[in-house]
Order: C-alpha cells, then sequence, then structure tokens
C-alpha cells in the first residue's frame, strides 16, 4: 500500500475511530508532504502506457520490457518514487532500476508526464490507450486493428467484432471476439469510476488542503459512496462544516463572505484540473485523473442531515424521508421539522396525486422547492457540460442554503446528528455500509440491526506472498509487519508450481519452504507463522499438490489464476471439484474478478456455496482493493447458507497487510458479524473451525499394512 492511502485511512475509515486509532498508530511516521506529490501508482501507470505504446510502435521487446519491468516493481514499493527520487542511490538499489530508469523516474516526478509517452501519444490518438486496457486485446492486436481498421476507440473495437470483422484476423477467432466483447462490457462499466484507495488518498489530500483555511473550518468529512464502502467510488463527496459564527466573531450579514473564502480556498487547491461550479455554498470540480469532486460547506447545525442526504444510498434516504413524512416531518439535507402548514397542503396534494406506492418519492422538503423557485443562482465558473447536464441522476444538485436556515412555518426536530434523526424516526442507527434498501430500515425499526464486524476483532490474515514466490518481503518481515498490526497469527500462502508467472513453488521447493516456515516460527517471533500455500486449482479442478504436501501444511487456500473463459457448467463442476477434496480448506478470491478490468467466473454461486456448506469450506472475501472478492452480496448468501468467511489480504508486500481494512468494510456491507469470520477466532480455534484434513500418515500405514 501506498503512503498516500496509508493517511487517508487514518481519517477516513469506516470502521469508526477505534480502527483509525489501531491504524495510525502503524503510519505515525508519515507526514503531509509526501502525501503532496505523486503517488506510485500513477508512476506505474505512466511507465506502463510507455511501455504499450513502444510495443504498438513495433519497438524490440528489450526497451518496452525494461519500462513494464519498472512499473510492476513501483506498484508494490512501499516507499513513495516521489520521494526516493531525491536520493537517486537508493533507486539504483533496486532489481532492475539503472541511471536510465532514474533519469526517467524523475521526470516524471517533477513535470507530472514523461516526454517518450507524449511523444508516442503523437502518433498514435491517446484513445489507444484505452483500447490497450482491454483485458485480451494486447499491444500486437491492438496495432493490427489500427493498421488493418484505423480502429482507435473502445467503440470502434465493439464495432468491429459485433459486426463479426474480428474472428477472421490472424489471431483472432469467434471465441476471442466473443471474449473482446466482454471486455468491452467491463471497460463501459468502469469508466468513470474508481478503486476505494485512490479515492481515499484524494480525500485524505484534499482535506488536508481544505483544513489550512484555519479556525474558519471546522471539520471535513467524506460522504457519498466512500463512506458507505462501495467497491469502487464515482466521485467524492465532501462536506466541510464551519466554525460557528461566535467563534468567529462574525455577524450573521457576514456569514456568506465567510463561506465565499473558504470556497476561495478550496478552488486554490493546485491538483484541480477544471471548475465545475461554485455557488453559494458548494464548489465541484475535477482531479488530473478524472475524479469528480463535490465539496459542500454547511452550518454545524445542519451537519447530520447533511452527512445522512449525501451519504446515500438514494433509495435508503427515499425510505426515510417517506417514514419522517408519514409521521408529519419533512427531512432535508439541512434538517427534520414539523410540516408548515403550506407544505402539509402541498404533501398531501402530492401524496393524492401519486399511486399507491407514493409514500416512496414524497418532496424534498422546502429548501429545496424554495431553491428551484428562486432559479439556479449558481455563479459557474469554467462550467462544462459535466456540470450543469443531470447526467448523474442524483438527488444533491440543488444545495441551497434555506432562507432561514429552517423549513419554512416548520419546527425543527433534529438535524445536527444523524443518530438524532434515525432515533425520532423510531429506527436504530444504521451503518453507512448497510444503507441501501436491502432490509436495513425494517431491522431498525425490530432492532435487528446486525452487531456488524468491526476492524479490531480481526486476529490474523491467512492469505499473503514472500519472496519465496512473488512477494517482495520474506517471512520475518511479513511476520513484523502483521504483529505491528496488531494481528495474533497469519499464514503464509506462496503460489503453488502451476502459477509459473508467479515463480509458484514445486514440490521441492515447497517442501525446503515448509522447513524455512517452521523454523522462522519456532524462532518465536512474537506472531504465529502458519505454513499455508496458495494452492491453483487446475483447468480439471484438481489441485496442483500432491497429498503428501497437501496434508502437511496448516492452511490450504486453493484459487484458479488461469482458463477464466470455462462454460458455465465447466467451471462449476471445476470449483465443485476442488471444494470436495479433502485437503481444500479455503477458497481464495472466489470469483476470479479484477475491479474495472476482469469480470467475476462465470459458475453457479448457489451450487458452490451449497457444496462450501456441505463440505465446511470457508469463502475468503479477498481484502485486496483491486479484487474485494468475494462481495457485499455474495457474502450475505454465505451467511445465509450458512458458509463461514476469512478475510484475507493476498498481501504481496508489508504494505499490502493494511488492505485487511477493505475487507472488514466490504464484509460490513455483506452484513457479516464477528462470528461470521474465522480470522476473528484466536489461533488454535481457527484452526478447527477449519475442514479436518485426512490423516495421511494413517492412510500410510494401511496402504503398507494392505
Ligand atoms: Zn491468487
Amino acid at each position: 500500500m501506498e503512503p498516500a492511502e496509508a493517511k487517508a485511512s487514518a481519517i477516513f475509515l469506516s470502521g469508526g475511530p477505534a480502527n483509525a486509532a489501531r491504524y495510525q498508530s502503524s503510519t505515525s511516521h508519515l507526514t503531509s508532504d509526501i502525501i503532496a506529490t505523486m503517488d506510485n501508482k500513477t508512476i506505474a501507470r505512466i511507465l506502463r502506457e510507455t511501455a504499450q505504446l513502444l510495443e504498438v510502435d513495433g519497438a524490440i521487446i528489450g526497451r518496452y520490457r525494461s519500462y513494464e519491468k519498472a512499473a510492476e516493481l513501483i506498484e508494490t514499493l512501499t516507499q513513495p518514487v516521489a520521494q526516493m527520487v531525491a536520493t537517486p542511490e537508493k533507486l539504483l538499489e533496486l532489481p532492475g532500476i539503472g541511471q536510465g530508469m532514474v533519469d526517467h523516474l524523475t521526470e516524471i516526478v517533477k513535470t507530472g508526464d514523461y516526454s517518450l509517452r507524449v511523444k508516442l501519444l503523437k502518433k498514435f490518438p491517446p484513445t489507444l490507450l484505452e483500447v490497450l486496457t482491454l483485458q485480451s486485446l494486447g499491444p500486437k492486436k491492438v496495432l493490427l486493428l489500427w493498421k488493418q481498421f484505423k480502429c482507435a476507440t473502445v467503440a470502434d473495437v465493439e464495432k468491429l467484432a459485433r459486426e463479426g470483422k474480428l474472428r477472421d484476423l490472424a489471431g483472432f477467432g469467434e471465441k476471442s471476439e466473443q471474449n473482446i466483447l466482454k471486455a468491452v462490457e467491463t471497460f463501459k462499466k468502469g469508466s468513470g469510476r474508481f478503486l476505494l484507495p485512490a479515492v481515499e488518498a484524494a480525500a485524505a489530500e484534499i482535506a488536508e488542503h481544505i483544513k489550512k483555511a484555519g479556525t474558519m473550518v471546522e471539520s471535513v468529512t467524506s460522504a457519498g459512496s466512500l463512506r458507505r464502502g462501495r467497491e469502487t467510488v464515482g466521485d467524492l463527496d465532501l462536506l466541510v462544516t464551519m466554525a460557528e459564527e461566535k467563534k468567529l466573531k462574525s455577524t450573521s450579514g457576514a456569514r456568506q463572505a465567510v463561506i465565499d473564502e473558504v470556497a476561495e480556498h478550496i478552488l486554490k487547491y493546485p491538483r484541480i484540473e477544471q471548475v465545475l461550479a461554485h455557488g453559494e455554498n458548494k464548489v465541484s470540480f475535477t482531479l488530473s485523473t478524472g475524479l469528480q469532486v463535490d465539496v459542500r460547506l454547511l452550518e454545524k447545525e445542519n451537519f447530520g442531515a447533511a452527512l445522512l442526504y449525501f451519504t446515500g444510498s438514494k433509495e435508503h434516504n427515499v425510505r426515510l424521508r417517506g417514514r419522517a413524512n408519514d409521521m408529519g416531518w419533512t427531512l432535508n439535507e439541512y434538517e427534520m421539522a414539523t410540516l408548515g402548514e403550506h407544505e402539509k397542503e402541498e404533501e398531501i396534494a402530492d401524496a393524492k396525486s401519486k399511486s399507491a406506492g407514493a409514500k416512496i418519492g414524497v418532496s424534498l422538503g422546502s429548501p429545496l422547492k424554495a431553491a428551484a423557485k428562486k432559479g439556479s443562482q449558481d455563479t459557474k465558473k469554467g462550467a462544462s457540460a459535466k456540470a450543469s447536464a443531470p447526467s448523474k441522476n442524483k438527488e444533491k444538485e440543488n444545495t441551497k442554503r434555506p432562507d432561514a436556515g429552517t423549513t419554512k412555518g416548520g419546527i425543527r426536530v433534529a438535524g445536527r446528528t444523524e443518530e438524532e434523526i434515525y432515533a425520532k424516526l423510531g429506527l436504530d442507527f444504521v451503518a453507512p455500509e448497510l444503507r441501501e434498501n436491502s432490509g436495513e430500515i425494517e431491522a431498525a425499526e425490530r432492532h435487528a440491526l446486525p452487531k456488524l464486524l468491526e476492524l479490531q476483532d480481526i486476529k490474523g490474515d491467512l492469505q499473503m506472498h514472500t519472496t519465496a514466490s512473488d512477494g517482495k518481503n520474506t517471512i520475518e518481515e511479513m511476520a513484523a509487519a502483521a504483529k505491528a498490526l496488531g494481528h495474533e497469527y497469519i499464514a503464509i500462502t506462496d503460489h503453488s508450481k502451476a502459477v509459473t508467472v508467479a515463480n509458484g513453488l514445486d514440490e521441492k521447493r515447497i517442501a525446503a519452504h515448509i522447513k524455512n516456515l517452521r523454523s522462522a516460527d519456532a524462532k518465536g517471533l512474537g506472531i504465529r507463522v502458519l505454513v499455508g500455500s496458495e494452492v491453483d486449482i487446475l483447468k480439471d479442478g484438481k489441485l496442483d499438490y500432491s497429498d503428501e504436501t497437501l496434508a502437511q501444511l496448516d492452511v490450504v487456500v486453493c484459487s484458479i489464476h488461469s482458463y477464466f473463459n470455462l462454460e458455465r457448467e465447466a467451471m462449476t463442476e471445476r470449483m465443485l471439484a476442488a471444494i470436495e477434496n479433502p485437503y481444500t480448506q479455503i477458497i481464495g478470491h472466489p470469483t476470479g474478478r479484477l475491479l474495472l478490468k476482469r469480470d467475476e467466473l462465470g459458475y453457479d454461486l448457489e451450487k458452490i456455496l451449497d457444496a462450501c456448506a456441505k463440505h465446511g469450506v470457508v469463502m475468503e472475501c479477498n481484502a485486496y482493493p483491486d479484487r474485494l472478492d468475494l462481495k457485499d452480496v455474495y457474502l450475505r448468501m454465505c451467511k445465509e447458507k450458512g458458509v463461514k468467511v476469512v478475510i484475507s489480504t493476498d498481501s504481496h508486500s508489508t504494505g499490502n497487510l493494511a488492505f485487511i481494512r477493505y475487507g472488514v468494510t466490504v464484509a460490513r456491507r455483506g452484513w457479516l458479524e464477528k462470528k461470521d469470520v474465522i480470522n476473528t477466532l484466536p489461533v488454535g480455534e481457527m484452526l478447527a473451525a477449519l475442514k479436518k484434513k485426512p490423516d495421511i500418515s494413517k492412510r500410510r500405514s494401511a496402504n503398507t499394512q494392505a
């Protein structure tokens, strides 16, 4: 994990202040100037794009491979490259990094781009970079399409595939044409969405900037889908509460001037690419990454109502407003209040004019109506289509301040905190992760909400890699980092032999590795180190190690890393075979998806989960932010079917271990409680919760007797 993300997590943890404290303790050495620099992921992306463009351009392998390798390396570094360029000798110590690459990196950090990439992008249309992100279309094929059809956009590719024009090209085929169409679908779903670490890092950095406005600002809080912990985020919502007037010694007339001053300060944030809107109490802008940020400036007394409103989901809020109306109140983003006489009439008229389901979709409350009547007074700076078009289909566009801070004619009931609003509505507090209108309101009414899992419940991590296969750190380093994070145990699960690209261990090497692990554990590292493996599930569902090897492992995680495109039935059979194997204890990253990149494996999940329940196989919730696999709704299915879950990070470096919190967030979204997750147990009980493997020594002696 990048330090920038670590910093973000300290501020925006979903699991509450206790989690924040736990996390902060391991990252307290970070300073704010680190996060104000280019992050490793962006640098890696620039290098990777350069490599791809070089390959399209017909460069020799040695030339582009060095960029690719550098990109791979940089993605796994825990130290920011932006900082390391100050000490080039440290960069030179890294494997495969020579003086040339050091110069390139320095250029990227200093200028924000790389001249060779820029030059290549003059030769090819920039949209080719999007085509290159399509799974199943490598640079060679992209070049062919470019030469043959001048095909340069994802839409071009889709058109060619739909017209059946790709199947006859050399190296293509009907199957690959279908796969390309699948990849286009994934691309379309993903564009405009961002992974959690990137959004968190942006949120933290912007919050830091906003706080520099000084005493005028009381707090900065993220809302929206980031606060709900959704697996990807479309845009970032930040709420800024202003310090109370008396503290600022400003008269109410000067209030808007204070808000304007803060807004002006926010718009000085150096990474703004384009300002989309600058209104009375809202500024919107985009960052160079394409992420849209909406910042609302509000009074403390309205914070709870605003937080509720801008956290969403829309469906959850519609239900809450309906409930408020049934109780004779109106709920909007400023407050909950009794209905004024005038509004009561409007509400009744509204209700009458709508069908039986009219409770859903009631009025937005008077301030919005008032604002709508007045017409938008937002002064748009650098207005763009994106800002003014109602394309986002969200209910948060209108954010006027109410005229007098209260609903006309109504008496304020609540608004300062979310808690008081839920309480007034006769509901238990609903954690943001559950606010999807999927039964949480009914449960809140019956006091039957789950007591959600929390980060501090986690006692260990059961999937990680070391230098023995494709990890960046040694057993001892991983153990020390996990201990610092508060874990009591870890399982080291390096890859098995079939995964050659990840330097998987053959039987001989795993035998030596098992010895190393046992002796490391015997040394007493202050944390229990369990012997595991991430064993590949082969095409036919068999496991990649012999029973003799599997029998020696404490933790057997089994995962699919190849043949992702089998037919549904074959894929289901493959998974079932793996689950029925007496040595399989955990299924790793069960659906194989990569967020914004690769879709889920197509198999019959119901059948698979039933088999897991029957055979006592645990499903992994892979916390790596590009995976988050199983996802929330599937975790909830696990719970319903009695399948236990383990949350593991799949770490490939010490920095990745902190990803565990993303897994916890997903698990919370899946309604999971402590009892549903086996790595909340102390080591002995956790091991007892895993499927008991056949006792091979008995079998052996039986064999010899026979
Ligand atoms: Zn894996």
